[in-house]
């Protein structure tokens, strides 16, 4: 998974594009990277780790740039480079080829080279994807690339000239804003208040977006059908104070937490969440109820999202040492607590229900903003695994075998007409498929 920002500014955009791309770290924290043009000039950088801690502030200062390229990304190096007959460019992307192997070997038959990779069993996905713009030209290649994958993306390419930025069926976000000097494109609007830009449009799934000195132009319309929305961009991925898809993100979490405390009432003396994604369904189910909304656990500041860490095991290392919990306020209460899933259930049945009764909790129930998984995610998000995934590993049909199997006095999950309701999009248009709804 990645978080991906471009601008077009009148003057440096240097500072706007590290501080806008930082907005997006939530998105992914393993590397991270950027590229400028200027006159004809093209210099990148790419980093393991955190762009606020790689980033060399006074290299980058000097660095004169108006249109840029950022990215944060979970899984691999970006942005990458493309050399073509149509001219130098870099792309920065968010997205899952699920046949990559097939467009890999697709383009070795066809003569293309992968040059510099160490392993030669794994080609990045915008690698892949480079060489197909860098045959067809990125707009004429961004259709093709339509036609010929499986999968979903998001994607931003920095030319000489411009950016073009482009979006799949709809599952992974991305939005235009701008400001007086600046045209801007993102995957969330996170990223644009404190940096004096304004929401203009969400990209339209299918749409190639051109973005220079007359703003933006839409350049294409492709017919992707069906349309999906990411609905876990709602649930989970994006940050609170994003909009996507003209549906905002804390909204819709409290709009579902309401539903939840419609749906499964309890006699509860506090409602709570675990930090950062609960706390919108949290609020929800509060405001619904009148059950008081206080802070059972604390999040460590300094904590990386679990979710987006790379392996198994430093995702469970981390989901374990980001709490702290308040026994103040948990000694002798019903708690109501409110999540934004269940994926693996692995840190509720080893760490929040054991932590929250060892704090003298009376009653533990859970909340939960999306129906229980059933499968694995093929566009990059929740796990690539199904065999990982707490229904499939203990073969759960029944609300009744989580509680037993967690330890919860009771569980209730958001249904996905919640969701539906909740963003205001048809049923059809969402993805569903991590629900087995597909
Ligand atoms: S399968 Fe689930 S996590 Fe993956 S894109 Fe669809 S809704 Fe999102």
């Amino acid at each position: 998974m990645s978080g991906i920002f471009g601008i077009y500014s009148k003057r440096n955009c240097i500072e706007d594009l590290v501080w806008g791309t930082s907005y997006l770290q939530h998105r992914g924290q393993k590397y991270c990277g950027w590229a400028v043009a200027n006159n004809g000039k093209m210099t990148y950088r790419t980093h393991a780790g955190k762009l606020r801690e790689k980033i060399n502030f006074a290299e980058a200062k000097e660095v004169d740039g108006k249109i840029g390229l950022g990215v944060v990304s979970s899984c691999d190096r970006q942005p990458v480079s493309e050399v073509s007959k149509f001219g130098e460019f870099f792309i920065a992307y968010d997205g899952n080829v699920i046949s990559a192997k097939n467009l890999k070997e697709e383009l070795l038959k066809n003569g293309h080279s992968f040059t510099g990779y160490y392993d030669p069993t794994f080609i990045p996905d915008n690698v892949l994807i480079g060489k197909v713009l860098a045959l067809r030209g990125p707009v004429d290649g961004l259709e093709e690339l339509s036609r010929r994958i499986n999968g979903d993306y998001s994607i931003i390419l920095l030319t000489k000239s411009g950016l073009i930025a482009a979006r799949g069926w709809g599952r992974k976000p991305l939005i235009l804003g701008k400001s007086d000097d600046s045209y801007v494109v993102a995957s969330e609007s996170c990223s644009f208040p404190n940096i004096g830009i304004e929401i203009e449009r969400d990209v339209n799934p299918g749409e190639i977006v051109m973005i220079d000195n007359k703003g933006f132009t839409s350049l294409k319309q492709l017919d992707l059908s069906p349309i999906k929305y990411g609905t876990f961009e709602w649930i989970y991925t994006a940050n609170a104070s994003s909009k996507i898809d003209g549906v905002s993100v804390e909204e819709f979490r409290n709009k579902v937490g309401a539903k939840l405390a419609e749906r499964y009432p309890a006699e509860a003396d506090v409602v709570s969440e675990i930090p950062n994604s609960g706390i919108g369904y949290a609020i929800g189910y509060a405001n619904k109820t009148g059950i008081p909304h206080q802070r059972i656990f604390v999040k460590y500041d300094y904590a990386d999202r679990s979710f987006t860490q790379g392996t198994k095991e430093e995702r469970d290392s981390e989901a374990k040492r980001k709490l702290i919990p308040i026994p103040e306020i948990i000694k002798g209460k019903r708690v109501i607590i409110t999540d934004d899933s269940i994926v693996r259930g692995t840190q509720t049945k080893e760490s929040h229900v054991p932590r929250l009764k060892e704090a003298g909790a009376t009653e533990v129930h859970a909340r939960i903003g999306c129906p229980l998984l059933q499968d694995k995610c093929p566009y990059g998000k929740t796990t690539k695994e199904k065999s990982e995934i707490l229904a499939v590993k203990m073969g759960m049909t029944k609300d009744s075998d989580v509680e037993k199997f967690l330890g919860l006095d009771s569980v209730g999950f958001a249904k996905p007409e919640d969701l539906a309701e909740a963003c205001g999009k048809p049923l059809e248009n969402l993805c569903l498929h991590c629900w087995g709804l597909e």
